[in-house]
């Protein structure tokens, strides 16, 4: 599942690859992946010229200008499980689960959407609707403060890991990161935010910022589906230290890779080098939000 590091990169395709160019034509194959109508959303993209790529998050939203003095457009992407954005050419085969094609200036080429799995999204809103879904998500684990992330630890009860994972909390961590960064802090998975000390929240705090900056130098992760815009897999695969490796030795200490369920996803840790805390979040009654 694409996480932020996945999806700044293909954020930075986009710059590279899409920013400035026209929307010329829209064709909406399967409509399940629109929010709203498809006639809304074809009307509301076609014709915008691409000015701006952001991302919060996992959440990635295309500022479209649209002409005679038309206020701006957004087209919010959310990748979900399995969704892909690339720029290709218009000619190039269709491969099966493309549900949109945006066609770029003269149409040569052209910006597709593919989602296997189709919990992807895309919706066209316009700037107050942008902005209300951008507020209702917490700091960017990349923009977030010590401060605003240690204030955000304190008093809660439940799994750190669910925590990591909130996305109110703080925007773009899933599965992959919220393991490596718990790995390299040392933290268990079920340490209760509230209750680790001062020098572990630094810790987890600066993990977090290493391993989205290592993962984003890397292009991200690619397991199953995920590809960058130019449809190339991530490389930080072979660094992953404890995520999907379960029964494999820890890199730092040979101990075997563990693996727990909490709140319904799979948590790879290293009994040896993230030790349970005595006072750890009760397995039952942990929740992801
Ligand atoms: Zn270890």
């Amino acid at each position: 599942m694409p996480e932020l590091p996945e999806v700044e990169t293909v954020a930075q395709g986009l710059q590279k690859r899409a920013l400035g160019r026209r929307i010329t034509s829209v064709e909406v194959r399967h409509a399940g992946v629109i929010v709203g109508s498809p006639e809304g959303f074809v009307s509301g993209v076609e014709g915008g010229r691409l000015v701006a790529v952001g991302r919060k998050g996992k959440a990635l939203a295309l500022e479209l200008a649209g002409g005679n003095a038309q206020p701006s457009r957004y087209l919010l992407v959310r990748l979900g499980m399995t969704g892909q954005l690339t720029v290709v050419p218009r000619a190039a085969p269709l491969e099966p689960h493309t549900h949109v094609r945006l066609a770029l200036d003269a149409g040569e080429e052209e910006l597709r959407f593919r989602d296997v799995r189709r919990f992807g999204r895309l919706r066209c809103c316009t700037r107050p609707e942008w902005e209300a879904v951008w507020s209702a998500l917490g700091p960017d684990a990349q923009q977030v403060t010590e401060a605003e992330f240690r204030r955000a630890m304190h008093g809660r009860r439940g799994a750190i890991k669910s925590w990591l994972m909130n996305q109110k909390v703080i925007a773009g961590l899933g599965n992959i990161y919220a393991d490596e960064s718990l790995f390299v802090a040392r933290i268990h998975p079920l340490a209760q935010p509230g209750r680790v000390s001062g020098k572990k929240a630094r810790s987890l705090f600066r993990a977090v910022r290493k391993v989205l900056e290592r993962a984003v130098a890397l292009q991200g992760t690619s397991f199953r589906d995920y590809l960058d815009i130019e449809g190339r897999p991530g490389n930080f695969l072979p660094r992953l230290r404890v995520y999907q490796r379960t029964g494999e030795p820890c890199r730092r200490c040979g101990h075997e890779i563990r693996r727990m369920v909490i709140a319904g996803r799979s948590s790879h840790f290293c009994p040896h080098c993230q030790p349970r805390p005595r006072r750890a979040a009760k397995m039952r009654g942990t929740r992801p939000a």
